[in-house]
């Protein structure tokens, strides 16, 4: 007997007939003898639905009350499927985040799992019954429902599997495995049988949506075997595992991209010491994320343009404090642009592999693609471009790697 945590992502719990197919699904693992805990997410397109209407009262909320929101869509879906399950003969009950319940940190919109309390689902589990568990909600420490960030129902997954000990984590999404790049974009995309979790951890990290960011993390610090399969065919997915268990090991392991990403200029900055703290401190205090910086060499000496990227969800936020500031930091004009996408080439071969990078730079050129601001870290090398190129260079850098399926 084993213990599985599987888990369902909104396309496949979209709906009656596919929370039934997710049934009959779980009750095959329970029948073969597997004690089973399911995660679900809002069914596909609830999340967006909610939070557009956040937006549509305030596009500056209060994010305990977003989270109050945005949270219900999982509600919904963990109550149907307990149905459908109970339906079919399947005993089973719904948990929500904060019945657990999942202890998370207090950064509303964006909270870290801290601990789960799972004993009395375990007791429960034990004699035969499902559990099924609200994915990306928690209870955080001021006794308010928190939420993980979109996508974070993969985090609540890989977080349950880690608390229940769980031999796997099966994460069963709308497509049947990890890809070289987004098939959705690449038809020439090739599935990967397996994937280390440091790659898997910078494919996710800058975009590749298939498994959040921290529950790779998640999953590489607790060891969670992760598979990625369909929901919708029975066949082997990818599974995401330490690097000695990857035979061939490939220069670049894949390609992702980021239209979540929206770009800031400060221009003349006063060029002297505190000046980059100045500005990235208010705007870390502000739970802005930002990722790429390019700081140009000032010509007098005195003042220079600073250009850096942000989530388009903190954009807003972004500009409010930078403006907020503006006195302090002296700069000339704040100049933003949402429309840019960042593309990202990962694989662990660049550690030893020169010439990766040139690669790309020269690919993106012979499109006649104009690259904004670069960053590279030990396996990876990211460009920001404009986003109408996001097919055009995808398509480009997958061939030019040689990525392309036979
Ligand atoms: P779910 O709703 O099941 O959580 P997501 O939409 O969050 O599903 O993630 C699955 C999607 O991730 C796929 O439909 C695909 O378009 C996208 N994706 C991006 N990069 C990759 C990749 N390298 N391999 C597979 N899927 C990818
Ligand atoms: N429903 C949430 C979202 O759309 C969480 C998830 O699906 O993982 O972001
Ligand atoms: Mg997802």
């Amino acid at each position: 007997m084993a213990r599985i945590v599987m888990k369902f992502g909104g396309t496949s719990v979209a709906d009656i007939e596919r929370i039934k197919n997710v049934a009959n699904r779980v009750k095959r693992e329970v029948d073969s003898g597997n004690e089973v805990a399911v995660v679900v997410s809002a069914m596909s397109g609830a999340t967006n639905q909610l939070v557009a209407w956040c937006s549509q009262i305030a596009p500056l909320h209060d994010a305990r009350e977003y989270d109050a929101v945005v949270a219900t869509g999982e509600q919904v879906t963990t109550g149907l499927l307990a149905i459908a399950l109970q339906e079919i003969g399947q005993s089973a009950r719904s948990w929500c985040g904060w019945q657990l319940p999942i202890h998370t940190d207090g950064v509303h919109g964006k909270a870290r799992i801290m601990s789960i309390e799972t004993d009395e689902m375990i007791a429960r589990m034990g004699k035969g019954e499902v559990a099924v568990v609200a994915g990306f909600q928690g209870l955080g420490p001021d006794k308010r429902i928190s939420t993980l960030g979109r996508g974070g129902s993969d985090t609540s997954a890989v977080a349950l599997a880690a608390a229940l000990k769980a031999d796997r984590c099966d994460i069963y999404t709308d497509v049947d495995g990890v890809y070289t790049t987004d098939p959705r974009i690449v038809t020439k995309a090739r599935k990967l049988d397996k994937i280390t979790y440091e790659e898997m951890l910078e494919l996710a990290s800058v975009g590749a949506k298939v498994l959040q960011t921290r529950s790779v993390e998640m999953a590489m610090k607790h060891r969670v075997r992760v598979q990625v399969l369909s929901s919708f065919e029975d066949k082997p997915g990818t599974l995401v595992c330490d690097e000695d268990e990857i035979v061939e090991k490939e220069l670049v392991s894949g390609i992702a991209y980021s239209r979540d990403e929206a770009k800031v200029t400060l221009v003349r900055v006063a060029d002297r010491p505190g000046v980059a703290a100045a500005i990235f401190g208010p705007l870390a205090e502000a739970a802005v994320n930002v990722d790429m910086i390019v700081q140009n060499v000032s010509e007098d000496g005195k003042s220079t343009d600073l250009t850096f990227t942000v989530g388009n969800a903190d954009l807003e936020r972004a500009k409010k404090v930078l403006e907020e500031h503006k006195g302090a930091l002296g700069y000339e004009k704040l100049i933003s642009d949402p429309n840019v996408v960042k593309v990202s080439v990962i694989g662990v071969g660049m550690r030893s592999h020169a010439g990766i990078a040139q690669k790309m730079f020269q690919t993106l050129a012979s499109e006649g693609i104009n690259i904004q601001v670069i960053s590279t870290s030990e396996i990876k090398i990211s460009v920001l471009i404009e986003e109408k190129y996001t097919e055009l260079a995808l398509r480009a850098l997958h061939t030019a790697y040689g990525l392309d399926a036979a």
